[in-house]
């Protein structure tokens, strides 16, 4: 400690516990631990980086108007509705800047993405933690919990890490009985391994109260340029713009992200790959006894007898050069979190539990 305090609840913020990247003494790790896309971006980003590289003594435009014009025109929405941050954890936290404060609570579930507590402290207001059911969020409990001093719901569909989803209906229910002075944040992060699910981008153009973020780290494989964006409506959008640093995004990040989310056929390719590894990592796992939820996201959550057998495993699978996610952290102890790689980290990653389950028996 030195002489200067800081601010009032800073030191109540948890530390984000990142993904593991390495191992003490292995030189080659798989690592399926923060859902990185196994085949990268589209070829036309990495083009795009290259490109840009003559352009950097230059300021980047600070409206973001070609990016925002491309996401417009993929996702056939508005531009002006559109705000870019840095990863979608940035617009989550123009959200919780502009609408929160000290007094005021911002509600996220059992086992929701771990930065909702964290950008809520950092605003000063308080975290209430909702209940799910069996890794399910649960509507009638959010809205049970909401209060006078509830500014701002957090909802990641599908959800990190659970993989679970809700339905649409559900979602609109909740948007529908939300208190008027609630705002519903969708955190479609996982939004595009679902086919033809528009992340609740309809329910923002149809509602005052719902804004939706979407990010370029995962299914487009650029989560080490962090880029990030957000759909709402457009008094919103202007609160917003008003707390973003007008130099937000480099050059070289806007130029890649432009040519990324043009590039539609990679992201089919990588959402089909997805599915069917996810598909079988999952069946293999269910021969090994290790149950999962039926997973809408490029992870699956691989459940174990009990918190011990799920450290050893991954102690195990450390052993093994594999760096998969503990979940502790997010109330469910005895599951590893495991992102679906290429075809050759899936079989590795299943012949290693198989090898760990071996060794027990
Ligand atoms: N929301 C969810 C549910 C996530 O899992 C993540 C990444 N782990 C993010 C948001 C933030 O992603 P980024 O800032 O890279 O866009």
């Amino acid at each position: 400690m030195n002489q200067f305090t800081p601010q009032p609840g800073i030191m109540d913020i948890a530390l984000y516990q990142g993904g593991k990247a390495h191992v003490e003494g292995v030189a080659n790790v798989i690592k399926l631990s923060s859902n990185e896309n196994p085949f990268g971006p589209s070829p036309a980003a990495i083009e795009a980086i290259r490109a840009t590289a003559g352009q950097v003594h230059r300021y980047p435009s600070t409206d973001h108007a070609e990016l925002r014009a491309a996401i417009g025109e993929v996702h056939g929405l508005d531009p002006d509705r559109i705000i870019c941050g840095v990863g979608s954890d940035e617009v989550l936290q123009f959200v919780t800047q502009a609408y929160t404060g000290p007094g005021d609570e911002v509600i996220y579930t059992e086992h929701g993405f771990s930065m909702y507590p964290i950008l809520a402290r950092m605003a000063g207001a308080t975290p209430v933690q909702v209940p799910e059911r069996q890794r399910v969020v649960e509507v009638d409990a959010i809205l049970a919990a909401c209060t006078e001093r509830t500014r701002i719901v957090f909802l990641a569909n599908p959800a990190n890490p659970t993989g679970t989803m809700l339905t649409e209906a559900e979602v609109t229910r909740l948007a529908d009985n939300l208190p008027g002075h609630v705002l519903l944040v969708l955190d479609g992060a996982y939004a595009e391994f679902v086919e033809g699910f528009d992340g609740g981008a309809a329910l923002v153009s149809a509602r005052d109260n719902v804004i939706m973020t979407r990010t370029f780290s995962k299914i487009y494989g650029l989560g080490g340029l962090r880029i990030g964006w957000g759909y709402a409506p457009r008094a919103i959008i202007d609160v917003l713009n008003r707390i973003r640093q007008p130099f937000n995004l480099s050059t070289v990040q806007l130029a890649a992200a432009e040519a990324a989310v043009r590039d539609q056929d990679w992201v089919v390719r990588c959402r089909a790959e997805n599915t069917l590894w996810r598909g079988w990592l999952a069946e293999r796992f269910a021969e090994l006894g290790i149950a999962s939820d039926q997973s809408c996201a490029n992870f699956i959550l691989a459940r174990f007898a009990d918190r011990a057998e799920a450290e050893a495993c991954d102690l195990f699978l450390q052993s093994q050069g594999l760096i998969v996610r503990r979940v502790a952290g997010y109330n469910l102890p005895q599951a590893l979190r495991i992102t679906v790689g290429d075809e050759s980290s899936c079989r590795a990653v299943v012949d290693a539990v198989r090898a760990f389950k071996e060794r027990a028996a």
